[in-house]
């Protein structure tokens, strides 16, 4: 069956393993049937910015046309910097909500949380979309650890905390399921007292260790990045997929959120 449409990540539900769907043109393929089947993507040479719908000859921050980037809130610096973001304070400018009022009230000054996960090693991160973002990063294990009325504290909170953990992912490591264990409890009460006094407020009481199960047949030994910049036709047995990767038998992995707006082909 052939589908043909524009590349938006894939929608996730928590459950046992994670449920993987591609939208594609308004129709939705349920990934995980896939497992274990012969497909093919094939890049129709076309992006379309998923903000505004432009044609782009160049995909900026994961989708975005030129000028969304340099416009869009989704692409403001306290995105990836969340101890930068003013959104709650009216006094203070602030990317986000120079960019776009509403979406800053709705968005950034709102409930955050600070959560600790496994993906390749212990880290931390913020997000106001905690399931979402845990299994988009491919975390086996995940703990909240605060939640905040805003996305600066979180940042605040998240910034403390960096100088004892991660915030990134090696993607690599986390493909081929190389996990550097902690006990997520343990650390959480651990790095709680790393904090300063006025941000202990902020620390979550729920303990639950969020589990992910990803729909995987067998990890790859060693991992090989494919993408539509340098090849048209990407095509193979689908073995798993974790995080927002599609990996296939011999160990390429596709990053689908990196081709987000991207025209495909999709071979099922
Ligand atoms: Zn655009
Ligand atoms: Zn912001």
């Amino acid at each position: 069956m052939d589908y043909t449409g524009h590349i938006i990540k894939m929608r996730t539900t928590h459950s046992n393993p994670i449920k993987y769907e591609l939208l594609l043109n308004e129709q939705l393929i349920c990934m995980n049937d896939l497992i274990k089947k012969y497909i093919v993507l094939e890049y129709k040479n076309e992006i379309n910015c998923i903000e505004c719908g432009r044609q782009t000859n160049k995909s900026f921050a994961q989708g975005y046309c030129y000028p969304c980037f340099l416009n869009s809130p989704r692409t403001s610096d306290c995105i990836m910097k969340p101890e930068r973001c003013n959104a709650h304070d009216a006094n203070k400018a602030s990317q986000c909500k120079d960019r776009d009022q509403k979406w800053a009230e709705n968005y950034h000054n709102q409930n955050t949380y600070v959560y600790l996960a496994l993906s390749s090693g212990l880290k931390v991160g913020v997000t106001n979309d905690i399931n979402t973002r845990w299994i988009d990063q491919g975390a086996i294990q995940a703990i909240k650890f605060a939640k905040t009325p805003n996305r600066f504290l979180a940042g605040q909170i998240e910034v403390a905390l960096k100088q004892y953990v991660a915030d990134k992912t090696s993607w690599q490591r986390m493909l081929k399921n190389d996990v550097a264990y902690q006990d997520l409890q343990e650390m959480k009460h651990e790095l709680k007292n790393k904090l300063v006094e006025n941000l202990h407020q902020y620390f979550h009481s729920d303990d639950t260790v969020h589990e992910m199960k990803y729909p995987v047949e067998s990890y790859p030994e060693k991992v090989k990045s494919v993408n539509f910049d340098k090849e048209s036709i990407i095509e193979g047995r689908l073995w798993g997929i974790k995080g927002q990767y599609l990996m296939f038998d011999d160990g390429r992995v596709f990053n689908v959120r990196r081709h987000n707006g991207y025209a495909v082909r999709f071979e099922i």
